[in-house]
């Protein structure tokens, strides 16, 4: 017999940030499984749904779960934040799948926090950028430290996932550091925490600013390219219109 698993990418949190086809998956699934966080989310609305949860750092666990439950003939769709296919679980269902070849996999694409954060924050990605995450948890520190360089020369704008944690309370501020050596202090910036849950928050600042702030593992930090501004306190990253000269072409 064989299954379908879908790997549901729920965006940043409330429901109308969901996409409809990711309800639909859900709505379809007898089983749910995700981190406790996501499922805390979700429960309301999926109450007669079957919830299934590993601890954090359990992902392969929960992968296993995935397939043992489809196994049983149950429906069953995993869940992560924003797109599952942005440090999400979609790769790792890949992985693990090669040992379950009659499950089916369908990624289900979500909005990502890259996404839904320039949306609080106005329109700062709106040009080339880049996606860096500050774990180094499966990544070496150096990596990174190289990456963050090269977005840095490549004069990206730069999004950062995973800013911090609480065995990682500084990484922000090592990042800034080597960013600092290529980009000036008073390039614009911004981040927001909870986007699309209780508790949303948006800040911009400089990069020296940023600096020095705390934030915590749910936010997303922007850092703009030479192009950004800040306009009435939303990050702006022009595009390269000429803005000055407002008579409209024929
Ligand atoms: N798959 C997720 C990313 C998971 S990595 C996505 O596509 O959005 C976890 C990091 O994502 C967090 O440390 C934070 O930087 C960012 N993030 C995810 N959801 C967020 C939210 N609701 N608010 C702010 N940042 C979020």
């Amino acid at each position: 017999m064989s299954h379908k698993i879908y790997i549901v990418g729920m965006g940043p949190g409330k429901e109308e940030m969901m996409t409809g086809e990711a309800l639909c998956a859900l709505e379809r699934s007898d089983v749910i499984v995700g981190y406790t966080v996501y499922l805390d989310l979700l429960q309301e609305r999926f109450r007669e749904k079957e919830l299934l949860s590993t601890p954090m750092r359990q992902e392969k666990e929960r992968c296993i779960l995935c397939f043992q439950e489809a196994e049983k003939g149950k429906q069953v769709a995993l869940v992560c934040s924003g797109d599952a296919g942005i440090y999400g679980m979609a790769s790792l269902m890949y992985e693990i799948g090669k040992d379950y070849p009659e499950t089916e996999l369908q990624v289900i694409a979500g909005i990502t926090a890259a996404s839904s954060g320039a949306a609080v924050l106005g329109a700062p990605v709106n040009h080339d950028f880049c996606v860096i995450s500050l774990s180094d948890l499966l990544v070496p520190w150096e990596k990174i430290e190289k990456r963050l360089k090269a977005a840095a020369d490549g004069g990206f704008v730069i999004v950062l996932y995973n800013p911090s944690s609480h065995k990682r309370k500084d990484y922000l501020q090592k990042a800034c550091d080597i960013l600092l050596e290529t980009i000036e202090e008073e390039r614009a910036c911004g981040y927001v925490e909870n986007i699309g849950r209780d508790g949303t928050k948006a800040e911009t600042c400089t990069l020296k600013e940023l600096r020095d702030r705390q934030v915590n593992m749910f936010t997303t930090v922007f850092i703009g390219n030479a192009d950004s501004e800040i306009i009435n306190g939303k990050l702006i990253t022009k595009r390269g219109y000429d803005v000055n000269n407002r008579r409209l072409s024929k």
